[in-house]
């Protein structure tokens, strides 16, 4: 890469990069030996689209905040009210007036985000980033309510039915059933849920499956399943993940990864994957959002104990406090959210270590990370107060620097 596209290009060196232009070669502190394949550089054209793409994306996010905001006090000044009367003069069964209350507020929801969504899926296109039809990207998203509704009802109607016959206590059992959904939900979603959206193979590749093999081997572990799946479907973006629990435990490689990586690097970005598996970052990640979600559940269960007492709800099942369980729940999510990324991205931080030791080695994974950063569009520098918020991940140029510096 020319000195230029730290110098005098649109990409700025951040703070901690070496002081005056370094050349990308410099930063990764090494060069290619003459005999080998050129090794992947920070492309400055995607970098800068990747940068507009970003602050793009960024001027979207109050408008989001503020469609959601003004969704809910709508729906608090002008629906609330009258739908409660209705259900309780016309729908006799508790059950089913809790079902209705809640799909309606799904459904309005979601028709309040729809234009925001279909808006970022232009963007995508027009980066492209996706290559989703429409008809294609309508169909995901009746999928994903028909998810969210055989998904969110019943847990719904279970909470209420919780609120209504243990209305001091309800938050204590509602924390631990969100414990036993959510450990079930993890088992389940790599076989029911995921299939929905995109196809799984097993993944089978003479010369790459020993090496993957050999990977866990060395992680006194044996490899519970590797997955291809078909992301060329609608990305041009590559991935990998760890996904499932007990049986259900794969690791799966996206065929725009696999399809366009050395060797040295999918066993790379595998490695990662089995320094989450190793680290039982499911496991932890699951105990520390239940721990959280239990203390939101009590900070519920005060606030509409009070409220129910000042206004003189029925208890804390009365549909007229709906708007309060939001606002403490939504509340609480907005406020911890920033804490659970935090804590995500130690475990990324520590998975990618465990990547450059256990791996083909730092070279093979800074150089994965950088393809995938020209790939992606990676903001390889987002602002500190998003990554803060809602980066689960480290930004992806101080990953590679720090892949790297090993
Ligand atoms: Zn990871």
């Amino acid at each position: 890469m020319p000195a230029a596209a730290w110098g005098g290009s649109p990409i700025r060196p951040c703070a901690w990069l070496p002081a005056g232009p370094p050349s990308y070669a410099r930063l990764v502190g090494m060069t290619a030996a003459a005999d080998s394949p050129p090794r992947p550089q920070l492309d400055p054209e995607r970098m800068a689209l990747a940068r507009a793409y970003a602050r793009e994306g960024r001027r979207l996010l109050p408008i989001g905040l503020a469609l959601s905001a003004g969704y809910f006090i709508a729906w608090w000044l002008w629906v609330q009210g009258p739908l409660v009367a209705w259900l309780e003069a016309n729908v006799a069964s508790f059950s089913l007036q809790v079902v209705v209350f809640m799909a309606l507020f799904g459904l309005g929801g979601a028709l309040v985000d729809l234009p925001l969504d279909a808006y970022g899926h232009t963007r995508a296109v027009r980066y492209g980033l996706s290559v989703q039809t429409w008809r294609s990207w309508g169909a995901d998203l009746v999928k994903g309510l028909a998810v969210a509704a055989v998904l969110g009802l019943p847990l719904a109607l279970g909470l209420y039915h919780l609120m209504a016959a243990a209305p001091a206590t309800w938050w204590l059992w509602a924390g631990l059933c969100y414990l036993g959904v959510t450990v079930l939900l993890a088992q389940l979603a790599p076989v029911l849920i995921m299939p929905l959206f995109y196809k799984f193979t097993p993944y089978e590749d003479a010369a790459l499956t020993n090496r993957l093999a050999a990977v866990a081997a060395a992680a006194g572990t044996r490899v519970a399943g590797v997955f291809r799946t078909n992301l060329s479907s609608k990305t041009t973006a590559a991935n990998a993940w760890l996904s499932g629990l007990g049986r259900t435990r794969r690791i799966v490689l996206g065929d725009t990864l696999l399809e366009h990586y050395p060797d040295d690097e999918i066993v790379a970005v595998f490695s990662h994957e089995m320094g989450h598996h190793v680290h039982n970052d499911l496991w932890r990640g699951i105990f520390i959002s239940s721990a959280v979600s239990l203390v939101g559940f009590w900070l519920a269960g005060q606030v509409l104990a009070a409220v129910v007492a000042y206004a003189g709800y029925t208890g804390p099942a009365d549909l007229a406090a709906f708007p309060f369980l939001v606002l403490v729940l939504a509340g609480f999510g907005f406020v911890t959210s920033p804490l659970l990324n935090a804590f995500s991205r130690r475990q990324e931080w520590a998975a990618d270590r465990y990547a450059v030791t256990h791996g083909p080695g730092p070279a093979a994974f800074a150089d994965a990370l950088t393809r995938l950063a020209n790939q992606n569009l990676a903001d390889p520098e987002p602002p500190a107060w998003q990554v803060w918020l809602s980066y689960s991940h480290p930004p992806i140029l101080q990953r590679i620097v720090a892949a790297s510096r090993q």
